[in-house]
């Protein structure tokens, strides 16, 4: 029975933070950074996170990009091109 009790309150947390890294504040210069594959995600919850020394980076055509999880990271360098452009092109505007 109390397993179900600690499954249900992880499960909250999780939904609480939404991010992995979110759950880490020691924050290393206190920058942030802007994850775009969450963007393209439309994971509002960990497009904006705090740039750490273990904050994963990926380089495309000459633009440095960060990401809020390795998973982020690996989504990124898979299909590089997919979230690039989506970050050229800002935010969906109709036109
Ligand atoms: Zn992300």
């Amino acid at each position: 029975m109390n397993r179900i009790v600690i499954l249900a309150a992880l499960a909250i947390v999780a939904l609480i933070c939404g991010c992995a890294t979110s759950s880490q504040t020691a924050a290393v210069g206190g920058q942030t950074g802007t994850c775009e594959v969450c963007r393209y995600n439309n994971d509002l919850a960990c497009v904006e996170f705090r740039r750490k020394e273990t904050t994963p980076t990926a380089e495309y055509q000459g633009t440095t990009y960060c990401f809020c999880s390795k998973s982020c990271q690996a989504a990124f360098v898979k299909n590089p091109g997919k979230y690039a452009n989506a970050a050229s092109r800002g935010p969906t505007q109709a036109h």
